[in-house]
């Protein structure tokens, strides 16, 4: 596709990658790291961590787009975000960022605190039958540790591209295996303090976990099992051969836009509603992989989610079957008021779906099938 403006490189940071290397703030920071700062006036309480109002988010995200922040919070570490999930009164709004690659985030910005975890919690510890990561390491960084240590069983995390913390909350999964298998326990900070909570209580299903309400992951464990190490290697690399094959992995995408409905593949009803390549302003149904969205590098937020609405509809209309996103589209529309900080107005405003023009169809050539996520057609 001609249009595709440069990719977003793939990070290859151990954790979630650093706040705002080169994006101009909105706002100067209003704490930095070191003694506690009181932040008024706003909703956050007084942290070692960093607070930054009406921060950009949408270069933080995979797909590159997404309003606002109207407060960026980083705790410093894991007692500093039990003391502002304490501290933060309960009618504001609280957003947790993984890696943000399955998220759309609304033009209009997320109000409330959006908090993202750094480097104090991206610890990685092998032990001899599992891993220990914490929320913000990335899956691959915990696949790659564990191959190092010659353990096998978590191979699919190498080809998932988020955090730990998005992987135990989404139940992300590929080529068979998902985090709710391997899952041991993992530790999940409330208001409450910090519980340490094991599997089962998450109730996962695909791509689904119940967390606690306001719940933010911050360490898991993960079982894996004594492998040879050059059979973890190879399976390792065909997860990668596999992907690059079948997947627009170094584009501005959220990976698996819907859910396979039961008994079906999403990416075979897109196809065959004549969604591959379907394209609305910046936006456009990959035609490599056509459960993947993408931006092509103009989209707004709302083009890419009223494109996805537009392949709903078709797929409704051809097949019956209403797909389900499997994308998280979260905060609030782009003619929601500005993103002042701690001068939120709270929008209830519904987000218009805007119809794409006629004759948005690109007809696409006889293209190689491809397979949802982990899957090989
Ligand atoms: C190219 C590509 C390929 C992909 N392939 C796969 C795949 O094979 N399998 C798969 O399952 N997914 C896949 N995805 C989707 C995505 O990578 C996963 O859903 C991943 O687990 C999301 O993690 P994240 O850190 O990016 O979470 P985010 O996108 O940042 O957030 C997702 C959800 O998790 C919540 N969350 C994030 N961190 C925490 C935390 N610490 N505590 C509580 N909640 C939290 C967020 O609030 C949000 O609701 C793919 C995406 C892309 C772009």
């Amino acid at each position: 596709m001609s249009a595709l403006m440069a990719p977003p490189r793939i990070r290859p940071s151990a954790v979630i990658p650093g706040p705002d290397a080169g994006i101009p703030a909105r706002a100067p920071e209003m704490a930095g790291p070191g003694p506690a700062m009181t932040v008024a006036p706003g909703p956050v309480p007084a942290l070692r961590g960093r607070v930054q109002a009406g921060a950009k988010l949408a270069p933080f995200t995979w797909f590159r787009v997404g309003g606002p922040a109207e407060w960026l919070v980083r705790p410093a570490d894991a007692e500093d975000l039990v003391a502002l999930l304490a501290g933060l009164p309960a009618a504001t709004p609280l957003t947790v960022l993984g890696a943000a690659s399955n998220l759309i985030i609304r033009d209009g910005g997320l109000p409330g605190v959006v908090l993202r975890l750094g480097g104090a919690f991206g610890a990685v510890e092998v032990e001899s039958d599992g891993v220990i990561a914490g929320a913000a390491a990335l899956d691959a960084v915990v696949a790659q540790h564990a191959a190092q240590a010659g353990l096998a069983g978590l191979e699919f995390l190498s080809g998932v591209p988020g955090s730990i913390g998005g992987a135990v909350a989404m139940n992300a999964g590929a080529y068979g295996t998902e985090v709710k298998d391997v899952l041991d326990w993992a530790e999940v900070t409330t208001a409450a303090g910090l519980q340490r909570l094991p599997a089962a209580d998450f109730a996962f299903a695909y791509r689904h976990a119940a967390l606690p309400p306001r719940g933010v992951v911050v360490r898991a464990r993960f079982r894996a099992a004594p492998g040879e190490p050059a059979a973890i290697a190879a399976r390792m690399a065909d997860i990668r051969a596999s992907r690059e094959a079948a997947q627009p992995v170094r584009a501005r995408t959220g990976g698996s836009t819907f859910k396979n409905p039961p008994g079906a593949k999403a990416w075979e009803l897109i196809d065959a509603a004549g969604c591959r390549g379907l394209v609305l302003g910046g936006a456009q149904v990959s035609e490599k992989h056509c459960n993947f969205l993408l931006n092509t590098g103009t989209a707004t937020a709302a083009e890419l989610e009223a494109l996805g609405e537009e392949v709903r509809a078709r797929v409704l209309a051809r097949s019956g079957i209403a797909l389900e996103w499997e994308i998280r589209r979260i905060g609030l529309p782009h003619n929601s008021p500005a993103p002042v900080a701690g001068g939120w107005t709270h929008c209830v405003q519904r987000m218009g779906v805007e119809q794409p023009a006629a004759g948005t169809t690109i007809p696409t050539p006889a293209l190689p099938r491809t397979a949802g996520e982990g899957e090989v057609a």
